[in-house]
């Protein structure tokens, strides 16, 4: 964290340095709670409803209750963002399990604790945005849907972090996790696109990918533009055989991506992605115009 990160913790506000909840917490012995990551541009976060509608249902499914309303969570996300020292800025918002004993049952576990970090997060920095990301396909692969729904957002991110971390030692900057047939899932915290002979193409959330909200927003944006899109099952082979590829997400934003598995893509960035981008910029400067 930057010394400027503020935490709006349980409704109160202070430096994160100085935020800090029980050791005990299953979210911290378990990985028992669910996030979003939310960004705010001029002050006003980009599409939050998508994302307390999210939220709401990962929350859902793990049969967590938020001890906020809607409006309650929207007031202290507002109150975080005026709190703090710069327009923009990148908005970690968790729902844990809450205190308990030392076993795994929530069932003792009697008020969640709800915790908004502000702050700044740079997945990768401009430079190598600019060149494009180098990309592996990990050997590590998403859970399935039959053991955690991969449309949850839970805190439990290990095993996008063991693809992140062979990404690392790959000398790369993100790593593509594959589901349990093989075909193309997401990226370690974005989804993946490709374009073929202009035909924009990305992988159902059925495949084992989170259901972004940046995703759902290039959908659109690529109808908007006249840009022919499909959600379809990828392989590897077709990654390898793209003409452009990039990742999104709402730390990601929009990257191109450089290269998968040491294999350069022709195009990079591409002319889909930069009318992709162009459109992107220009509808975060139209829903979010500033205080
Ligand atoms: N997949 C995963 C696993 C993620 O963590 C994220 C980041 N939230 C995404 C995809 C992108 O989703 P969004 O566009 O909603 O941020």
């Amino acid at each position: 964290m930057t010394d400027r990160a503020i935490c709006w913790l349980n409704g109160q506000l202070l430096p994160a340095e100085r935020a800090g909840i029980p050791v005990n917490d299953h979210g911290l012995l378990y990985g028992d709670g669910v996030f979003e990551g939310i960004r705010f541009y001029k002050r006003r976060a980009f599409r939050l409803p998508q994302h307390l509608q999210r939220l709401q249902l990962s929350a859902r499914a793990i049969a967590l209750q938020i001890p906020l309303s809607a409006a309650e969570l929207i007031a202290a996300i507002e109150g975080l963002i005026a709190a703090f020292a710069e327009d923009d800025g990148y908005i970690r918002l968790m729902v844990t399990r809450g205190a308990g004993p030392l076993g795994l049952n929530p069932k003792s576990c009697a008020s969640p604790n709800v915790i908004a970090i502000a702050d700044q997060l740079t997945m990768m920095d401009i430079g190598q945005q600019q060149a494009g990301a180098r990309l592996i396909v990990s050997s590590v692969r998403r859970l399935p849907a039959d053991g955690l729904d991969p449309r949850i957002k839970s805190l439990n991110y290990l095993n996008h972090i063991l693809a992140k971390i062979e990404a690392n030692h790959a000398g790369a900057d993100e790593a593509l996790l594959l589901n349990g047939q093989g075909r193309v899932a997401e990226g370690s915290a974005d989804n993946v696109f490709i374009v073929r002979d202009g035909l924009l193409l990305t992988p159902p959330c059925s495949e084992g990918a989170l259901e972004g909200i940046t995703r759902e927003l290039v959908l659109e944006l690529a109808r908007a533009n006249g840009i022919e899109a499909n959600e379809q099952p990828l392989g590897v082979y077709d990654l390898y055989a793209a003409d452009e590829c990039f990742l999104t997400g709402t730390g990601a934003e929009l990257i191109p991506v450089a290269s998968i598995d040491c294999r350069p893509l022709p195009d990079c960035p591409g002319p889909t992605f930069r009318r992709l981008r162009q459109a992107f910029v220009e509808t975060i400067a139209a829903e979010c115009r500033g205080a």
